[in-house]
C-alpha cells in the first residue's frame, strides 16, 4: 500500500472478496451495531486488533491512539476523544468487555522514555505520553532490565486503572455488566500475552 491507487485496488479486492462473502452481514450491520467488546489499541500499523482477534466487522468497537492510553476521568472542558468513545461504548452500546491492548516496540512508550532523558518528542505527543509519567518513573526507579517492555506492560495497567475512574465504567463493573482486560502483542513473534488481573503479569496465550 503506497498510493491512492493501491488503496482503490485493495477496495476492489474487498468488494469481490470479503464483502461478497459477507453481503448479508453487511446488510444487517447497515441497520446498526451491537458489539460486545471494546478494544483500546495503539495506532501502530503492526498491531491490528481485528486481525489479531480474527474478528468480523461489527464485533469489535475499536479506539486507537498513540500508546493505547486511556486518560483519567476529567470534568474539565476539552476535546476528550477517548472518553467520548468510552462513554458511547459503555452507556449506549453496553459492551461487556474492554480490552486495552499494547504491543512490543511501541513508539509512544519509547517517546515517554525519551522524555525522561529530556529528548524532544512531538508537540502533541509530549503531553499525551505524560499519561505514562507515573508508570515510567516507577519502572525506571525499579531498574527494569527492559524498561521499554516493562513500561508497555505497566502502562496497560495504568490505562485499566484510569478506566475505573469513569463513574459509568465503575457502575457497570459493580453491576456485573462489564469486565476489564489487558493484552500485549509481540509483533515479530505474532504472540498475544494476556494480563493476569491479580498479579499484573502477562502470560502467553497458548
Ligand atoms: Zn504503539
Amino acid at each position: 500500500m503506497h498510493t491512492p491507487e493501491d488503496l482503490q485496488q485493495g477496495y476492489r479486492r474487498f468488494r469481490n472478496g470479503a464483502y461478497s462473502d459477507r453481503v448479508r452481514l453487511y446488510q444487517d450491520l447497515g441497520e446498526g451495531q451491537d458489539p460486545d467488546v471494546m478494544v483500546i489499541a495503539c495506532c501502530d500499523s503492526r498491531a491490528e486488533p481485528a486481525e489479531i482477534f480474527d474478528a468480523a466487522p461489527g464485533q469489535l468497537f475499536v479506539v486507537r491512539n498513540v500508546a493505547n492510553l486511556v486518560p483519567p476521568f476529567e470534568s474539565t472542558p476539552g476535546l476528550h476523544g477517548v472518553s467520548a468513545a468510552l462513554e458511547f461504548a459503555v452507556t449506549a452500546l453496553r459492551v461487556k468487555h474492554i480490552v486495552v491492548m499494547g504491543h512490543g516496540g511501541c513508539g509512544g512508550v519509547s517517546a515517554s522514555l525519551s522524555a525522561a532523558k529530556d529528548k524532544p518528542v512531538g508537540r502533541f505527543i509530549a503531553p499525551w505520553v505524560e499519561l505514562l509519567d507515573a508508570s515510567r518513573d516507577s519502572v525506571l526507579s525499579a531498574g527494569a532490565d527492559d524498561p521499554q517492555t516493562e513500561l508497555e506492560h505497566v502502562g496497560i495497567g495504568q490505562s485499566l486503572d484510569n478506566l475505573r475512574t469513569f463513574p459509568f465504567v465503575r457502575e457497570a463493573i459493580e453491576a456485573g455488566q462489564l469486565a476489564l482486560h489487558g493484552a500485549w502483542f509481540a509483533i515479530g513473534r505474532g504472540e498475544l500475552h494476556w494480563r493476569d488481573a491479580q498479579t499484573g503479569q502477562f502470560q502467553l496465550i497458548t
